[in-house]
């Protein structure tokens, strides 16, 4: 590094987390409203080369322990760097500044979540221009077509008001770009293994029709991105033979996947949450959950801070979803795939999609199918699983006839089995071995749900039952 950096910088430090008992300051997160980042190209005379600004309070000034908004905005310039490569060198943000000891930096676009841990603050790390030092020099080195960076950071929460509404503008013209395109018209897609660090076995495979999870790459930006960097990251895919053309199985895919993830994904459906789901790193907008009692999906964002239908919150889903596992019915997702045509079309698309949150079902209305918009339940129609199932029926949706199909054809033996649980590996320990399933799906003829109560003794003395 050309200027000195008072904590380590390397590769070693990419999945480094930071707990909240050690951080020194949180920047961005799920509880603060406006934060960004976003890559913009200029042109050559418009930027400084390593110019590098902050607008607001720099670390040093913020209450230790404390949140606060960020707004990242990196400018580039070079003769041959072209606005599509935008997307593209924006995720390189999450990379380089995880390369960095003591600075965590999840998510991406408008969703992102940093911490600085106290330990790298004690060891000097105590400006955000450290950050940017380290982030020009990274951009510079990997990227050699970067002739020009300039990076400022934004702190103060009015001057990331209006810099947070264009940089949404942004984001939506990078994918309305890609809409017209089907996957049937290319004859490559582009794979990613940036989020390698945190799920080593989990690849995005980006098509035209399916998004990248995190929302943040499209099959454009992975053409550029392969273009200039073909032995990088971002890599192009030969689609192959399609081997299954309803849900999304091509031979080139399932190859690339065997070689990136060291043989633990062996195939692919790009359309299904079923079977050989796409895998799901941890950077995902949203997750499509399975909800065996009405045969539909769920689907909830990110930024959704309540319990969903079924009880759980986005953040323990994710938990089940996360770490490059192809887990039957959790099933990771971008906003941009739930605009697509292809999305879990082989699982019946928005036809078998039963609940989202009010918000979520607006800002999709455009792209959800008339007939089936108004029998999808939101929070504010349904509290649970019971009340969701009357919402069904009272609004015939199409999962209904699956019900019926169910029955018909399976009569009583189906009916009585419950599907009870979905997961990913399941530990258990029996005298003294460790055994795991893989991917296991546990059903059961009947789920018995009691309560552990404490038992009162005469006079009043508790004791937890289990000791009885
Ligand atoms: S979520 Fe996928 S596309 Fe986005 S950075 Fe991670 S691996 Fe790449």
């Amino acid at each position: 590094m050309s200027e000195p950096i008072p904590v380590e910088v390397g590769l070693v430090y990419e999945g480094e987390r930071v707990r909240k008992q050690d951080m020194q300051v949180e920047l961005g997160g799920p509880s603060v409203t406006e934060k960004f980042e976003i890559v913009r190209v200029r042109k050559t005379d418009e930027i400084t080369d390593g110019a590098i600004e902050i607008i607001g309070p720099d670390i040093t000034q913020m209450t230790e322990g404390n949140v606060h908004p960020l707004g990242i905005l990196v400018e580039l310039a070079g003769e041959r760097v072209e606005p599509d490569l935008e997307g593209v060198v924006e995720r390189r943000i999450h990379e380089y500044c995880n390369y960095i000891e003591g600075f965590m930096h999840l998510n991406q676009r408008y969703d992102i979540w940093i911490r600085l841990s106290k330990k790298s603050y004690k060891k000097g790390l105590t400006s955000l221009k450290i950050i940017g030092h380290v982030m020009h020099e990274l951009f510079k080195n990997e990227l050699p077509i970067i002739e020009k960076v300039q990076i400022t950071f934004i702190t103060d929460p009015l001057e990331i008001k209006p810099l947070y509404a264009e940089a949404l503008k942004t984001y939506e013209a990078r994918d309305a770009r890609a809409r017209g395109l089907s996957d049937d018209d290319v004859s490559e897609f582009y794979g990613c293994a940036l989020c390698q660090s945190f799920a080593p076995t989990h690849v995005c495979v980006i098509t035209p029709q399916r998004y990248a999870n995190c929302g943040a790459i499209s099959w454009f930006d992975g053409r550029a991105a392969a273009g200039i960097d073909p032995k990088g990251p971002i890599y192009a895919i030969a689609k192959g033979e399609c081997l299954d053309k309803e849900k999304g199985e091509y031979s080139g895919v399932n190859e690339s996947a065997r070689q990136r993830s060291m043989g633990e994904v062996k195939r692919v459906y790009l359309y299904s949450a079923f079977g050989y789901p796409h895998t799901s790193c941890g950077c995902f907008e949203g997750i499509a959950f399975y909800i065996p009692e009405v045969d539909g999906f769920g689907i909830v964002l990110r930024s959704f801070r309540d319990l969903t239908v079924n009880g759980l919150a986005f953040s323990t889903m994710a938990d089940s979803t996360a770490g490059g596992r192809q887990i039957d019915g959790f099933h990771g997702i971008s906003i941009e795939y739930m605009r697509s045509k292809k999305f879990i079309d082989a699982d019946g698309g928005y036809h078998r999609v039963v609940w989202m949150p009010h918000e979520t079902k607006d800002r999709l209305k455009p792209f959800i199918a008339p007939d089936v918009f108004p029998a999808i339940a939101t929070e504010l129609d349904v509290k649970n699983i019971e009340d969701l199932h009357a919402f069904l029926a009272g609004h015939n949706h199409p999962v209904t006839e699956r019900w019926r199909a169910t029955d018909a054809a399976a009569g009583v033996e189906a009916a009585q089995q419950v599907q009870v649980f979905s997961g990913g590996d399941i530990p258990l320990t029996v005298a003294g071995f460790r055994i795991i399933l893989k991917n296991a799906k546990i059903t059961a003829e009947k789920v018995i749900i009691q309560p552990i109560r404490p038992h009162v003794k005469p006079g009043g003395e508790h004791h937890d039952a289990k000791k009885q």
